[in-house]
C-alpha cells in the first residue's frame, strides 16, 4: 500500500493478525448477541495497540490521523463494533493528550499506552441531539471537586471503559457552544446506565444513555481550560473522530467488495457452466463498486495525510471523508446484497450485517448532511457554525 511509513505497515500487519486470530472468529457473535468486543480490545491491547494516539514520551505509538484510519479500516472490515470502540477509544485518547497536564500524562495516557485503560467519548445528549457540540450537561465547582449533572446518550463502550472523556457546558462563562470537557472515571457516584444497547447495526457497540445525578468529578480531571473547549471539538474531536468512523465504514466498503468479488468468481450455473463472473452486466456493477471504494479510499488517505501535516487546506479534505465513506459503505453492501442473491437475502447474513453496520454512518453525528454543508461552508469561506 503506497504512502504508509514502514511502522504504520508494521502496526497494520499486527492489527491484521489480530483480527485474523481473535476479531474475526467472534464478529458474527458480536452482532447476533450484542457482545461488547472485550476479546478485540483486550488483544488491540496486549499488541500495544490501545496507545495509538499516546505520544511516544508516555510509552504511546504518537501515531496520528491517517494511522487511526488504517487501524480502524482493518479492523472495520471483521467487525465494525470492534473498529467503533476501538476508534471512540482512540478519540477519547487523542482529547485526553492534547493539553495533557502531567497528572493526566501519568495517569491516564500512561495506564492507555500500557494497555490498561480504555476510555470513550460521551458528548450527544437527548436535548440537542445530533448538535453534538451543544452539551446541556452542567458543571459545577464544589471545593476541590465539579459536580455534573444530565444525561448523555449513546455512549459507546458504555458500562464497558474505565473512562469517559465527557462534554459540559462551561463552568464559568455560561456563553452557548462554550463548554468544558473532563474526564469521567467509571467508578464515580452519581453515574447510573440507562438500558441496554440492541441497534439495528453496531450491536456489540454497547451505545447507552449515562445519567449524571452530582457526579463528583477532581478538578484535576478538567481536559484544558474551563470555558476553551469548543477548541477540542475542532482541533481535535472532529478530525480523530471523522478519520475513525472513515476507516471503519470504508472497511466495511472494503468487505462488501471483497463478498461481492468471492460470489461472481465461485458461483456457477449448472445448466450453462456459466459463472457470475463471466456476466457483463456483473462485470460493469462491479467495476463501479471498486472505482468508487478506491475513490473514497484516496480521498481519506489524502485528508489523513494533509490533517497529519497541519496543512492549512487541510479541513474540508477532513470533513468530507466520513460522509463519503459512509456512504461508499452503504451503497457498497446494497450492491453486495445483489449481487450476492438469495445467499446474502438470508436472515442476518454477513452482508444483511455489513448493511446495518453502514447504516450507522448516517445517524452518527456530524451526521452526512451536516458533514455535506460545513464541507460546503468551509470551500466557500464560511464559518461552519
Ligand atoms: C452506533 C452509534 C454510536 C454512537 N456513539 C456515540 C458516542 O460514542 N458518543 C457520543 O457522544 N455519541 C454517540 N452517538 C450519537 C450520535 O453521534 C448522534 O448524536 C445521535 O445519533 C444523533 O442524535 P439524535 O438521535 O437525537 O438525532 P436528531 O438530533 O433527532 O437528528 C435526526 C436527523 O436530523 C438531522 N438534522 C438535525 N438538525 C439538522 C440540521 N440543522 N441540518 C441538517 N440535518 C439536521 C440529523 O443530521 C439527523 O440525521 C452514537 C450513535 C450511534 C447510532
Amino acid at each position: 500500500m503506497p504512502n504508509l511509513t514502514p511502522k504504520l505497515n508494521a502496526l497494520r500487519s499486527l492489527t491484521e493478525d489480530i483480527v485474523e486470530r481473535v476479531v474475526a472468529p467472534q464478529a458474527e457473535r458480536v452482532d447476533r448477541e450484542c457482545i461488547w468486543p472485550a476479546h478485540s480490545m483486550r488483544a488491540l491491547a496486549d499488541a500495544g495497540l490501545m496507545g495509538l494516539q499516546v505520544p511516544q514520551a508516555q510509552g504511546g505509538q504518537g501515531q496520528g490521523l491517517l494511522a487511526l484510519s488504517v487501524i480502524t479500516e482493518t479492523l472495520g472490515k471483521a467487525c465494525p463494533s470492534s473498529a467503533l470502540c476501538f476508534g471512540m477509544h482512540c478519540v477519547g485518547t487523542a482529547v485526553i493528550a492534547a493539553k495533557a497536564t502531567a497528572h493526566q500524562q501519568e495517569h491516564y495516557l500512561r495506564a492507555i499506552a500500557h494497555g490498561e485503560h480504555v476510555t470513550s467519548l460521551a458528548l450527544s445528549e437527548r436535548g440537542t441531539g445530533a448538535h453534538f457540540y451543544l452539551p446541556e450537561t452542567t458543571l459545577v465547582a464544589d471545593g476541590d471537586a465539579y459536580r455534573l449533572s444530565g444525561t448523555k446518550q449513546f455512549v459507546t463502550s458504555g458500562g464497558h471503559a474505565d473512562s469517559y472523556v465527557l462534554s459540559t457546558v462551561a463552568s464559568d462563562t455560561g456563553e452557548a457552544g462554550d463548554f468544558s470537557c473532563v474526564i469521567l472515571d467509571a467508578d464515580t457516584p452519581g453515574m447510573t446506565w440507562v438500558g441496554d444497547w440492541n441497534g439495528f447495526g453496531m450491536r456489540g457497540n454497547s451505545s447507552r444513555a449515562l445519567q449524571l445525578e452530582d457526579a463528583r468529578v477532581p478538578m484535576a480531571n478538567l481536559l484544558g481550560e474551563s470555558g476553551d473547549q469548543v477548541w477540542y471539538v475542532f482541533e481535535v474531536v472532529a478530525p480523530y473522530f471523522l478519520m475513525a468512523m472513515a476507516g471503519t465504514y470504508l472497511g466495511i466498503a472494503q468487505s462488501a467488495l471483497d463478498a461481492a468479488g468471492e460470489h461472481l468468481r465461485s458461483r456457477r450455473y449448472e445448466h450453462s457452466g456459466e459463472t457470475l463472473r463471466h456476466v457483463e452486466t456483473l462485470q460493469t456493477r462491479y467495476a463501479q463498486m471498486w472505482t468508487d471504494l478506491a475513490r473514497t479510499r484516496a480521498l481519506i488517505r489524502e485528508a489523513a495525510q494533509m490533517g497529519d501535516a497541519g496543512h492549512p487546506e487541510a479541513l474540508p479534505y477532513i470533513l468530507a471523508c466520513k460522509a463519503a465513506a459512509g456512504e461508499t459503505a452503504v451503497h457498497l453492501a446494497n450492491e453486495a446484497m445483489t449481487l450476492c442473491g438469495g445467499a446474502a437475502y438470508r436472515e442476518n447474513s454477513r452482508v444483511a450485517q455489513m448493511l446495518r453496520d453502514a447504516r450507522a454512518s448516517h445517524v452518527m453525528s456530524p451526521t452526512t448532511d451536516l458533514l455535506k454543508l460545513w464541507t460546503g461552508r468551509s470551500l466557500l469561506g464560511l464559518p461552519l457554525l
